[in-house]
C-alpha cells in the first residue's frame, strides 16, 4: 500500500494489523488448536488480566456476550430493574432485555460525558423509596474516557448494588492510576473490528472474584453439570472464543500501548489544527483521567458554525470520509419506548445536548497524516463561515 497518497475513503476505526498476527494464526492452525479451547486463548486471558490489574478473566465471544455474562452471575431474572448509562451504544443495554430485566437510563455529566452521579443518585433514592432497587449498574467510559468512577462506586456502595463496567471502548484507559474495567464488580472487554484493538470478534469478562470467573466460563460453555454424561441443572450459553481468535487478539493486544499513544496523537493533531475556529471544542479529559482516545469528538455549536452536526456528517460522508453522530441515547430509542430515564438536572439532558451536537472523526491508529489532513482541510472548509470570522478579528 503506497502511504503518501490517499486513501479512497477514510474509515472511523479500521482493523489495524500487526506483524505477529499471521504468526500466532499458523501456530495454532499447525498445533491444531483451533476449538474454543488453546494455549492462545489461556494466554490471552492472563495478558489481560494481569494489564489491568484484576485476578483473572473469561475470554467469549463478544463484549455483549460478556454483559450477558455479567448480568447472569448477578441473577438478572425478569422485572429486575438494571440502571445503565443512556449515552452509549445499543449492546449496553440488550442484555437486559435478554433477561427480561427492566434496563432505567442515567444521563450523562458534562466533564466525562459519562454516567451523571447526580442522576445515578436521585435514581437510587427513588428506587430505595419504592422498594425497587436495580440488581445492578452499568457504567459505560464512552469513547475512551473513563467515568467518574469514585463518585459513582462511593453511590453504588451506599446501596449495596454492584457496578458493571462496560469497558468495550477504554480498553488502555485509566481512571486515577487503574485500569478501565477494573474498579467494578465485573469490566468487560469488546475486541470487535472497530475497536482499538481486535481479535477480528470477540470480548471479555474480568474480574477479583476467581469463584465468579469460574461460574462465568461454566455458563459461556452451557453450563454442563460435572457429571460423567451429560447434564444440565442451569441454562448456559455458547459463548467461548476461539483459540485461533484469541491468537489474533493476543497479536493485537501486545501492541495496545503503542496504539493508545496513536490514537491520543491523532487527537492532538486535530485539536491543534481546528480548535481556533468559533463554535468548536472536543471530548474533554477531565484531570485524573488518561482517555485513549479511541474515538476523536467533535462538538459544534450551530448557532455559531452555522452548520448542524448531521450536516457536517453529511458533508464529510459525501467526501468519502467516514464520520458519525454521536450515538443516539438509548432513552430515545424506539426500542426502549417506556423505560424510565433520569436527566442530569431538571431541564438539563447532557447526552441529548451531546448527540444533537457531536461528530465521530476517523481516529484509527493506522490514519496517514495525509488522511488525517484531507479530512481537517474539509471540516475547516465546511466550518468555513466562522473561520473566515476568525480570520478578520
Ligand atoms: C462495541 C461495544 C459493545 C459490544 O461489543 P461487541 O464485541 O461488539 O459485542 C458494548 N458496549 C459498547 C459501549 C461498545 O462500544
Amino acid at each position: 500500500m503506497l502511504l503518501n497518497t490517499k486513501s479512497d475513503m477514510i474509515f472511523l476505526s479500521p482493523p489495524h494489523l500487526g506483524e505477529k498476527e499471521k504468526d500466532y494464526i499458523q501456530e495454532a492452525l499447525d498445533s491444531n488448536w483451533i476449538a474454543p479451547t488453546g494455549p492462545h486463548l489461556d494466554a490471552f486471558e492472563k495478558e489481560v488480566a494481569d494489564y489491568i490489574g484484576v485476578d483473572g478473566a473469561v475470554a467469549l465471544s463478544s463484549g455483549t456476550a460478556a454483559i450477558h455474562v455479567a448480568l447472569s452471575l448477578l441473577n438478572i431474572e425478569k422485572g429486575d430493574k438494571v440502571f445503565c448509562s443512556t449515552l452509549t451504544f445499543v449492546a449496553s443495554a440488550n442484555p437486559i432485555l435478554y433477561l427480561g430485566g427492566e434496563p432505567v437510563f442515567i444521563d450523562s455529566e458534562p466533564t466525562s460525558w459519562n454516567m451523571s452521579s447526580v442522576a445515578l443518585a436521585k435514581a437510587l433514592k427513588e428506587a430505595a423509596i419504592k422498594d425497587e432497587l436495580p440488581k445492578a449498574v452499568i457504567v459505560v467510559h464512552l469513547y475512551g474516557q473513563t467515568a467518574k468512577m469514585d463518585e459513582i462506586m462511593e453511590i453504588c456502595n451506599d446501596y449495596e448494588v454492584p457496578v458493571i463496567e462496560d469497558a468495550a471502548e477504554s480498553l488502555g484507559s485509566t481512571y486515577k492510576g487503574k485500569a478501565s474495567g477494573s474498579i467494578g464488580e465485573y469490566g468487560i472487554f469488546s475486541f470487535n473490528g472497530n475497536k482499538i484493538i481486535t481479535s477480528s470478534g470477540g470480548g471479555m469478562i474480568v474480574s477479583n472474584s476467581k469463584e465468579a470467573l469460574e461460574k462465568a466460563r461454566f455458563l459461556a460453555t452451557q453450563a454442563k453439570d460435572p457429571a460423567p454424561f451429560y447434564q444440565h441443572s442451569k441454562m448456559g450459553f455458547n459463548y467461548r472464543l476461539s483459540n485461533i481468535l484469541a491468537a489474533i487478539g493476543r497479536a493485537q493486544f501486545s501492541l495496545l500501548d503503542e496504539r493508545v499513544h496513536l490514537r491520543r496523537k491523532v487527537f492532538t493533531v486535530y485539536q491543534k489544527e481546528l480548535n481556533q475556529i468559533n463554535g468548536v471544542s472536543f471530548m474533554p479529559e477531565y484531570l485524573g483521567s488518561r482517555s485513549s482516545r479511541w474515538l476523536t469528538v467533535l462538538l459544534v455549536d450551530e448557532k455559531v458554525t452555522g452548520n448542524s452536526a448531521s450536516e457536517i456528517v453529511t458533508y464529510l460522508n459525501q467526501q468519502n470520509i467516514e464520520a458519525r453522530a454521536v450515538w443516539k441515547p438509548l432513552h430515545l430509542q424506539p426500542l426502549f419506548k417506556g423505560c424510565s430515564y433520569y436527566s442530569h438536572y431538571p431541564g438539563k439532558h447532557v447526552a441529548e445536548e451531546l448527540f444533537q451536537s457531536g461528530i465521530c472523526l476517523p481516529s484509527g491508529s493506522s490514519l496517514t497524516e495525509i488522511d488525517q489532513m484531507f479530512v481537517i482541510n474539509h471540516l475547516k472548509k465546511v466550518l468555513e463561515s466562522s473561520y473566515d470570522r476568525e480570520a478578520v478579528i
